[in-house]
């Protein structure tokens, strides 16, 4: 099986896709052509008067971009009280706000570019079925409501074999409901799950999200941004106050140059202007690839984005290893051949690369994930399960984990020539938004203060 996904399937047939065919100076110089390379240029278009040159190896939003599950999310993967107790509840309250704020960011990327692709938005709920799920959300709003901020609405089943078990701190954090009132939100008939969480979701396709920014860039700032595809860059060279890129036969020369390649990137950076800079993290970036299928159906339901946390299958020592859980989208979908359907798209299935493994994008997409899938789709979702579902796209993309686990937005501490936008979790949407965003700002000059995000020394 081939590696199909329905957001590049709704994209244009009959671009024209530009190459670098001679050397070329520019202010900003971007690197990588996902959301978080296109939403960057948008910001620094917008905030400063740059001229900003995005150079992609292949085709834009063709990454993890084109091969994400396309819910719009604010969570970290990592749970909020650890992130608090590492850095401070300050400072992770500050980033989990800068995270949500993105979505005013992408609201106004709405309105001010005239954007007509489907966003909607609603109340997604997750699915817990054990003790230690419930406790350790309950923990996290516990945090949350000590930061003040929005706790997440929290719903334990009177079924739950472990309701009386919770600890007593917790009280004013969830209600008990009846079980039908877990499974009406959950939409399956499925009794595994004893809790649900709820907040703000939403669903774009963010490949077709980067075509209409750059259709409305290219419109916008015809003397100022160009976006050129199919043109790698091998190497950044960094001088005192301006950065040399190495595209093949060709150079760019730039002021600054934001690295937004999803941590993978496969370019050696030289540091004429300082120290070597240490590129240890872009070799630690933790590739995982995550397997999604999905199917149409009668569009009689709204749009929706719940996830599933089942009971661990596995003890692991490994300290990335979560339980395993499914996560499934509906939403209206037209492409090709397609019109006026629900799309539900599910993903789960994860696989770790070796830190140094090759991975590509036309990599076969396994039997054994589609069969994975349909299983937990026959299991939960509301659907006859003696029905043949017909899987039209089945695909699979990159996620990268820096060692935080969080995205790194800001300058290279060994030369500020070099900034990123960059290191996707699996969560990555709005905090490359977020991020582009914040870039602009730095590049306009403005000092944000420190945050969680920030490059390491
Ligand atoms: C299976 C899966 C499910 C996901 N689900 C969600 C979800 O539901 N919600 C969510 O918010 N996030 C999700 N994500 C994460 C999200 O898709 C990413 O965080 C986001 O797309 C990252 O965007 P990006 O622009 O940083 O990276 P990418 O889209 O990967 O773009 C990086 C680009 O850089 C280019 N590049 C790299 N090196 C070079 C070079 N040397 N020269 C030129 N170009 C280069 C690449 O070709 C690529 O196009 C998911 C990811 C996966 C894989």
């Amino acid at each position: 099986m081939t590696n199909r996904s329905p957001w590049i399937h709704q994209l244009k047939k009959d671009r024209q896709v530009v190459t670098l065919a001679s050397d070329v100076e520019t202010d900003v110089a971007i690197v990588g052509a996902g959301i978080a390379g296109i939403s960057t240029a948008y910001f620094i278009l917008k905030n400063t008067d740059k001229k900003v040159v995005v150079l992609e190896r292949g085709k834009f939003a063709h990454g993890a971009t084109g091969h994400n599950a396309g819910q719009i999310a604010s969570y970290f993967e990592r749970p909020f009280y650890e992130l608090a107790d590492e850095f401070g509840l300050e400072k992770a309250a500050e980033a989990q706000l800068a995270v949500e704020s993105a979505w005013t960011l992408l609201d106004l990327m709405y309105t001010e570019a005239g954007l007509d692709l489907p966003l909607s938005r609603f109340i997604g709920h997750a699915g817990l079925s054990t003790y230690d799920h419930v406790v350790r959300h309950l923990k996290d709003n516990q945090y949350r409501k000590r930061a003040g901020m929005k706790t997440e609405i929290f719903k334990v089943s009177a079924d739950a074999p472990f309701v009386s078990a919770i600890p007593a701190e917790y009280a004013e954090l969830y209600d008990v409901v009846p079980q039908t009132e877990i499974e009406e939100l959950l939409q399956t008939k499925n009794t595994t799950y004893k809790a649900v969480i709820s907040f703000q979701k939403g669903c774009l396709n963010s490949a077709l999200f980067c075509q209409e920014i750059i259709e409305f860039l290219t419109k916008t700032y015809p003397d100022r941004f160009a976006l050129y595809e199919h043109t790698p860059i091998h190497k950044v060279v960094l001088h005192g106050g301006r950065a040399l890129l190495d595209a093949g036969k060709r150079t760019v020369t730039a002021g600054r140059v934001i690295l937004c390649t999803n941590g993978f990137e496969t370019l050696n950076i030289i540091n004429e202007g300082g120290l070597a800079i240490d590129t240890k993290f872009h070799h630690l970036v933790r590739g995982m690839v995550g397997y999604m299928s999905a199917y149409v159906e009668p569009m009689n339901k709204p749009p929706t984005a719940i996830s599933y946390f089942e009971p661990a299958s596995v003890d692991s020592d490994d300290p990335y290893a979560s339980d395993p859980y499914f996560y499934l989208t509906r939403r209206q979908f037209d492409a090709e051949g397609v019109k006026g359907m629900n799309l539900i798209s599910v993903g789960g299935p994860e696989f770790s690369l070796d830190q140094r493994s090759e991975y590509t994008t036309d990599l076969d997409y396994p039997e054994q994930e589609k069969a994975n899938i349909d299983a937990f789709v026959k299991s939960t979702y509301d659907i006859d399960p003696n029905k043949k579902i017909d899987y039209q796209y089945t695909w699979h993309g990159l996620m990268g984990y820096t060692p935080s686990g969080l995205r790194v937005v800001g300058e290279e501490p060994k030369n500020p020539v070099l900034l990123y936008n960059l290191g996707c979790n699996g969560v990555g949407i709005l905090p490359s938004i977020y991020g582009a965003d914040r870039i602009s700002k730095i590049i306009k000059g403005e000092k944000p203060a420190p945050s969680i995000f920030d490059p390491r020394g």
